[in-house]
């Protein structure tokens, strides 16, 4: 009988605590510690951070290290739990998914006890630290091989008041886009599991894939502005100048007619940029088909007027592969 998941320090005690969440050793590994950093001002908000989910963004990660360090001086009541790594081995061999079992932790939320690394590590986080939140702040990328402003992103709840709440949560963060995202029914995901639960879900995404100073001093502003928002610190949150824009909008992407995917197999060039107004029929990007010279290039138009949310960096694409994504004001 392997141990149970549990925390290395106790959560009620005042102040700053550190230790780890220790994910019980199964079959194909030997226990893992998770670094967490606690900091307890009694009454107030309680809120979890938490980075690293997917090995290849480590824009979460830094900007969660940051948080720990400034914290103490700042944060003023409630309590805040931040977990800079969810997955270290995906962190360590930079990988999307777990190396161990190829697993994306993202998609196996609750999680299992007695399953693989990623499914332990899912079943630790959803027993120990969901329950310790009402606020899930879980910080992501894009990742590479995409252009992608710096967005919150959110899936439609279909509670109408935890929906509202999420929303007016992610435009806190005053990030240059809020995307309300159609997904497909995706089974395994930390913010369904956490929203089933009434708690608000935050995720703010960045594209690019390359860390740069830029983007992170944004993304970190945007994460200050959310706990200003929250009242766990003091201070006043301005908007983040990202691509010499100050504004924010709220978008919506619909699945059925947003999401632009590959006609054929090839080199895609992007020929717009994020955040890029469209019209019907303008050119979206040119897909070479690389097999055959006789084979004509492509011409990727967009199907209505929209703004661009995010767009394929030039890449080797294959048929079917999504390759932009088209957003509309949110329509309230
Ligand atoms: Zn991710």
């Amino acid at each position: 009988m392997s141990e149970a998941p549990h925390l290395t320090f106790d959560l009620e005690k005042p102040g700053v605590s550190k230790g780890d969440l220790v994910v019980p050793k199964g079959a194909d590994c030997e226990a893992l510690s998770l670094p967490v950093f606690s900091l307890n001002k009694g009454e107030g908000p309680r809120l979890l951070i938490t980075g690293g989910c997917h090995g290849n963004e480590l824009e979460g990660p830094i900007v969660a290290r940051r948080l720990i360090e400034w914290l103490p001086e700042a944060q003023t009541c409630g309590r805040i739990i931040i977990v800079p790594v969810l997955n270290p081995p995906a962190v360590q061999a930079f990988t999307r998914n777990t190396p161990i079992d190829g697993l994306n932790l993202n998609r196996v939320f609750p999680g299992r006890a007695d399953g693989s690394a990623t499914e332990r590590i899912a079943d630790a986080v959803s027993r120990i630290l969901l329950p310790t939140a009402d606020t899930i702040f879980d910080l992501h990328s894009y990742g590479p091989g995409w252009e992608f402003p710096l967005v919150n992103t959110t899936h439609p709840v279909a509670d109408p008041g935890l929906m509202a709440k999420t929303i007016r949560m992610a435009e806190a963060f005053k990030l240059p886009m809020t995307l309300i995202w159609e997904h497909p029914e995706t089974p395994g995901m930390f913010d369904t599991l956490a929203q089933n639960q009434g708690k608000v879900f935050i995720c703010p995404e960045l594209g690019g894939g390359e860390v740069g100073a830029e983007a992170l001093a944004i993304y970190e502003a945007g994460v200050r502005n959310g706990l200003i928002a929250l009242g766990l610190v003091e201070g006043k949150s301005d908007y983040l100048t990202f691509r010499r824009q100050n504004s924010v909008q709220a978008l919506e992407t619909r699945r059925s007619s947003d999401e632009l995917y590959s006609p054929a197999r090839g080199i895609f060039e992007p020929r717009c940029s994020m955040l890029d107004e469209v019209k019907q029929g303008d050119l979206i990007g040119v897909l070479y088909p690389m097999d055959s010279l006789t084979a004509d290039t492509i011409d990727v138009l967009a199907p209505g007027t929209s703004i661009v949310c995010g767009i394929r960096s030039g890449s080797y694409v294959e048929v079917g592969e999504f390759i932009a994504l088209l957003g509309r004001p949110l329509n309230r």
